[in-house]
């Protein structure tokens, strides 16, 4: 068979089709028309569309199929008795999602023994729960004037519906009753609410779950000039004088290595690999690899105490292929003074488990979630390997990390305040929350994070690129700079259209460049 060909030079090379890669194509397709923009995707395409959620595949054995697929090269899905979650005990693992193998813990560290990501289309967007609330006071870096527009733009891009499950029979029984315990003495955007959710519902009443492919959306699928090569692996980013001009393709089909020059190049590989490749690459600012972060989390189950049995709350969810409604979702945010973020579900929604072996009345059992925000330190961090590879022939991470007197001192308080909730709204089930192992948030954060001055203390500027390489980009949720707790992609998403609009200007303020680069060449592997 033919080798595929790959482009010699384009104007944007972006590296991972997640969310946050799909948000630059999808902004330079609106801005920069004409530009040519490939997206690098190490794993397959699962689905036509490309990027849809698996949750939209309605076929159940099919969906198991596109869930192994996404799981990289030691899969774990594959049966429909998938058993995630059912083992407190062991290292969680969700459907679509694959751990790092070994190195997430260092002897005498917390380390993240969760650690996990997803190599597929659409990455852990074909996976996600599609929670998007706004980060609050401390969540947000202090440093952007146009968040809030930004943070608009990306509930745009990503299809958020402000309370999709409006009339879900239980949401109103579940906000009073959180609302009466946590709202008095906050401000009015701090108070109990409906979680922002990126779904939207289809006037058949099926619900669709937002993924790359909405971000994407018909505008980046019918721009000419834009191109996605899945199983296509980047290994390097070329750098030369101080800047980026291209990408080293590894095609994962038939082994063979392709130069692709780019005058801009977008890093949105995740948490892990983007400072990987950074590294692979020999881009290493001090601050790479560090300030990781992921979100400590604990979780409870409670029976709603006091309500009335409407014939769709007494619909048995369990074995539906869609989330059902009976208690929507509902959020508690973050606030400076209780610096955790609440999540209330209907349990088939929810990554919780049922405890024990209690049985639910249909619709009357919700999930909380609770997440903390982290104590930041520099030596929570990946390092990479300068001689080890991982099974992917990349510098092999090894995880550094540990929880601070603080995080345990916020950990206390967030069981007080999440016993507190199950409490306004029934009847526990279970004497004490549950904390997950530390990576069953998959929110993390930091690795390549933003600053506003080259102190040492991030990787990349205001606009996302990063310090000291002109035209290198860095997304996702690595770039948040902030003790985040709340579900970070709608904001490691508006950061993004942030960086793919600087690089819109700069390609339009230059037009005669566009696409007038010249010399790839295919590299022997
Ligand atoms: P990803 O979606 O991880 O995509 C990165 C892509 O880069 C991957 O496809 C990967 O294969 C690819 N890649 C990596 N290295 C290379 C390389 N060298 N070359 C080419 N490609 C490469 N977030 C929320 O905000 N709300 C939620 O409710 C929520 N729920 C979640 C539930 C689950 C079960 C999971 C798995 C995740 C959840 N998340 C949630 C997290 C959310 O999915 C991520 O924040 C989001 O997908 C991050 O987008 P991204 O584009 O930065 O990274």
């Amino acid at each position: 068979e033919m080798s595929r060909s790959f482009p010699p030079a384009v104007d944007v090379a972006i590296v991972g089709s997640g969310p946050n890669g799909a948000a630059y194509a999808r902004v330079l397709s609106e801005r920069a028309p004409g530009a040519t923009i490939a997206v690098f995707e190490v794993g397959p395409a699962l689905t036509d569309p490309p990027g849809l959620h698996v949750k939209n595949i309605a076929d159940l054995d099919e969906r198991l199929v596109a869930q192994r697929r996404s799981e990289g090269l030691r899969p774990h899905t594959a049966t429909k008795e998938e058993a995630a979650y059912t083992d407190p005990t062991k290292r969680v693992v969700r459907a679509g999602t694959h751990l790092l193998p070994d190195g997430f813990q260092q002897p005498g560290e917390d380390g993240i023994p969760a650690l996990a990501m997803s190599s597929n289309v659409g990455g852990m967007g074909a996976h996600w729960t599609c929670a998007c609330p706004r980060p609050g006071d401390a969540e947000r870096p202090d440093f952007l004037p146009d968040l809030d527009e930004l943070l608009d733009d990306a509930e745009r891009l990503l299809g958020v519906s402000r309370d999709p499950f409006g009339s879900a029979p239980y949401s109103d029984v579940v906000r009073e009753r959180l609302g009466a315990e946590f709202d008095p003495g906050r401000r009015a955007e701090r108070r109990v609410r409906s979680m922002p959710l990126a779904v939207h519902v289809r006037d058949d009443g099926a619900l669709v779950w937002s993924g790359a492919d909405v971000v994407f959306g018909e505008e980046t699928r019918a721009n000419p000039a834009a191109t996605l090569f899945p199983e296509a692996q980047v290994r390097r980013v070329l750098v030369e004088d101080g800047r980026a001009v291209g990408v080293v393709v590894h095609d994962r089909r038939d082994g063979s290595d392709h130069e692709v020059r780019a005058r801009f190049v977008v890093v949105a590989a995740d948490a892990l690999r983007t400072p990987q490749l950074l590294f692979a690459s020999g881009v290493r600012p001090p601050a790479l690899g560090r300030y990781l972060n992921d979100q400590p989390q604990m979780v409870f189950a409670v029976r709603l105490r006091d309500v009335a049995r409407t014939p769709e709350a007494e619909h048995d969810p369990r074995g539906d292929t869609a989330i059902v409604q009976q208690s929507g979702v509902s959020w508690v945010p973050y606030t400076d003074e209780d610096p955790f973020h609440g999540q209330v579900m209907q349990l088939d929604a929810s990554p919780v488990p049922i405890v024990g072996d209690d049985v639910p009345a249909p619709g009357t059992v919700v999930g909380l979630g609770w997440f903390c925000g982290k104590d930041l330190q520099a030596s929570d961090r990946v390092e990479f390997d300068d001689t080890a590879t991982d099974d992917y022939g990349m510098p092999k991470p090894r995880i550094h990390y540990t929880l601070t007197g603080q995080d345990r001192e916020t950990f206390a308080r967030a069981r007080d305040s999440i016993r507190r909730a199950a409490a306004a709204l029934g009847d526990p089930l279970g004497d004490e929350p549950f904390v997950l192992p530390s990576g069953a948030s998959l929110h993390y954060q930091g690795t390549t994070r933003m600053g506003a001055v080259d102190d040492g203390t991030s990787v990349c500027g205001p606009t996302s690129e990063v310090w000291g390489v002109a035209g290198l980009y860095v997304a996702g949720n690595n770039v948040i700079p902030t003790p985040m707790a709340c579900n970070p992609t709608l904001t490691s998403v508006a950061l993004a259209i942030g960086g793919a609009r600087d690089i819109a200007d700069r390609l339009t303020a230059d037009p005669s460049a566009v696409s007038a680069e010249s010399g790839g060449h295919a590299v022997p592997a």
